[in-house]
């Protein structure tokens, strides 16, 4: 079941906000954590082990009990164990909220550094709606997040609003991943446009990470088509000239289609344009739309059940497939895809927002399948979802 992300607590005699990689005894001895960044579970330890730990300098302690504890540290109230924290995880809290926020989860696949609320561009189905803030506080807190995640993290992904607008900062914020975490993918979603008019291509290669790659939304072959989608007069220019500033940078590059009605249409002629004038891309990422933000109040707008596309997105498929540049299918579950596109899905919804319907319960597909995101309500219910009794049956 996946864990909520903010959880109610109380706090005592905290200061200021913290950021705290949580851990029992055996985290904290078995992988070192400075005792002054973490935030001791006392409940996971075993009782005659808890006042010889208490003696640690802690960031903060945290307890189901926290009037029961003797401390010089701060005392955070544990919220509901089963929903809680856990050793790994790392916390952010405030005295001045009587809630904590989970900035990253141990084992989970979908753990982001948000880089700020901020965008240039007001995309229709935008699933994190942007807010103009003064947010420059955000790079101290994620390089100091960057610090406490664990070192054999597989992957991480940088995300907002627009990340670019932090300017230096996302390379600050770069720059601590490539030190701290330089064997873990690093993913920036980025709509490409500040690179345009600007020499960020250059400063990102500069700080020469390993593993970084650049994920860039692109909606159509025109642009009428794609400033539409973003709602922004010459994105499709600006992301075009980005995406050939990050080329020459030589930085890795995916493209990401989400697909809704305004760009199935001309998704063939997108994947020839990709194919004549991106071909240096080293992914193509196809997306089912995710039913939050601005994507509910467009509904009318943008819906179009993924049975009703299913011969463009083929067009796409084979073409990209078969000249060369790999191509992925997101967020589709697997019963709305045709025979000859399945083995192109990938089960790509964060664990914590990935849910199955009721069918699904006796669908041999499931292990494999990308399933939908939690906040799927009839609307953007395909009519194709069925189970599939066994591997080789059409849906
Ligand atoms: S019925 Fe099967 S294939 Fe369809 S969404 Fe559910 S698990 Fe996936």
């Amino acid at each position: 079941m996946a864990l909520p992300l903010v959880l109610k607590t109380e706090t005592f005699s905290l200061l200021g906000p913290m950021t705290l990689k949580a851990v029992d005894g055996e985290e904290f001895v078995r992988h070192g954590w400075p005792p002054g960044r973490s935030v001791l579970l006392l409940d996971a330890v075993p009782e005659d082990q808890r006042s010889s730990l208490l003696q640690v300098p802690w960031g903060a302690v945290m307890s189901s009990k926290p009037s029961e504890v003797s401390t010089a540290a701060p005392v955070l109230r544990h919220p509901d164990p089963h929903q809680g924290v856990r050793p790994g995880d790392i916390i952010e809290v405030n005295p001045d909220r009587p809630m904590l926020r989970v900035l990253y989860r141990r084992g989970d696949n979908g753990n982001v550094i948000f880089a700020t609320e901020r965008c240039n561009s007001f995309c229709l189905m935008c699933s994190q709606p942007p807010r103009e803030e003064a947010d420059e506080w955000r790079v101290r807190q994620n390089i100091e997040l960057v610090d406490l995640i664990d070192r054999d993290e597989p992957s991480l992904a940088i995300t907002g609003g627009e990340p670019t607008l932090l300017g230096e900062g996302l390379v600050d914020i770069i720059r601590a991943c490539g030190r701290a975490l330089p064997d873990t993918d690093l993913q920036v979603l980025s709509n490409g446009r500040g690179f345009a008019d600007s020499d960020l291509a250059l400063r990102v290669r500069a700080v020469s990470h390993p593993k970084l790659q650049w994920n860039i939304p692109l909606y159509a072959d025109v642009s009428a088509i794609h400033d539409y989608v973003v709602q922004s007069a010459s994105a499709f220019d600006q992301t075009i000239r980005g995406l050939y500033k990050l080329a020459e940078a030589g930085q890795r590059i995916e493209i990401r289609v989400v697909l809704h009605r305004p760009t199935v249409a001309r998704l063939a002629g997108l994947a020839r344009f990709i194919y004549r004038n991106l071909s240096f891309v080293r992914h193509v990422a196809l997306m089912g739309i995710e039913p939050i933000g601005f994507a509910r109040a467009n509904h009318a707008a943008l819906w179009i059940d993924p049975v009703d596309y299913q011969g463009e997105l083929s067009e796409a498929v084979t073409f990209l497939h078969g000249n060369g540049i790999p191509v992925s299918l997101y967020n589709l579950p697997l019963c709305v895809l045709r025979q000859d596109l399945r083995a192109f899905a990938a089960r790509s919804i964060s664990n914590w927002k990935n849910v199955y319907l009721p069918a699904c319960g006796a669908c041999s597909l499931q292990k494999r399948c990308a399933g939908f995101f939690a906040s799927i309500d009839k609307k953007w219910t395909s009519h194709g979802v069925t189970a599939v009794v066994s591997e080789g049956e059409a849906p």
